[in-house]
């Protein structure tokens, strides 16, 4: 599974572009072990769509091996949507392996979506893009150094809005880590991994 780490360069969570130019308001590093191609995406694919639970620990594990945030206190992955089939939470398993190596908590009752009218998987970005900014709410995280956790970064949605609930609930989100990145020419992809 090793072979997989190829880290890209560090970009913006809220848009995408490299972190550390001035891109956007209120700028929140992101990390990702790698693109979201070949047997990085064979990985995810099969933690997500096949049923392969077991292989989200190692692979939070490999994520928490390679990136590393002193300034963290607390693991949130991304929840999944209630009206999502999913049975489990793969962001979750993957902050479990992190949290394994950081020897911080990871938490999944923090956040949460506020509506169901966005399903998670089998969207498309133009789609996602109508996500409004107060999608996702939180319970307080008061002075608390957030690390969000998510499998596949797109479009940077879903991730602008748990950074917001998270600032809202008077949190701060110190880093983002994702398994991998997609770049938009892969979008079709979503046709035939919904099963
Ligand atoms: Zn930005």
């Amino acid at each position: 599974m090793r072979s997989v780490v190829s880290p890209l360069p560090t970009f913006c969570a809220k848009c995408g572009a490299p972190y550390g130019i001035e891109c956007c308001s209120g700028s929140v590093p992101c990390h990702a072990l790698s693109l979201h191609e070949g047997i990085s995406r064979e990985l995810m694919l099969n933690l997500k769509y096949r049923n392969s639970r077991s292989l989200g620990i190692p692979m939070g594990r490999l994520m928490g091996e390679t990136f590393i945030d002193k300034d963290a206190d607390i693991l949130i992955p991304v929840p999944l949507h209630r009206s999502g089939r999913r049975e489990y939470n793969q962001s979750l398993l993957l902050a479990e392996g992190i949290s394994q190596v950081w020897n911080i908590p990871a938490d999944d009752k923090k956040l949460f979506w506020k509506n169901d009218i966005l399903p998670q998987a089998g969207k498309t970005s133009s789609s996602r893009h109508m996500m409004p900014a107060d999608a996702m709410g939180s319970k307080s995280l008061e002075g608390r150094s957030v690390v969000l956790v998510d499998d596949v970064y797109t479009t940077g949605n879903t991730l602008r809005a748990a950074i917001s609930a998270v600032e809202k609930a008077a949190g701060k989100v110190c880093s983002v880590l994702v398994w991998s990145r997609r770049v938009p020419s892969q979008d079709n992809e979503a046709s035939w991994v919904k099963q």
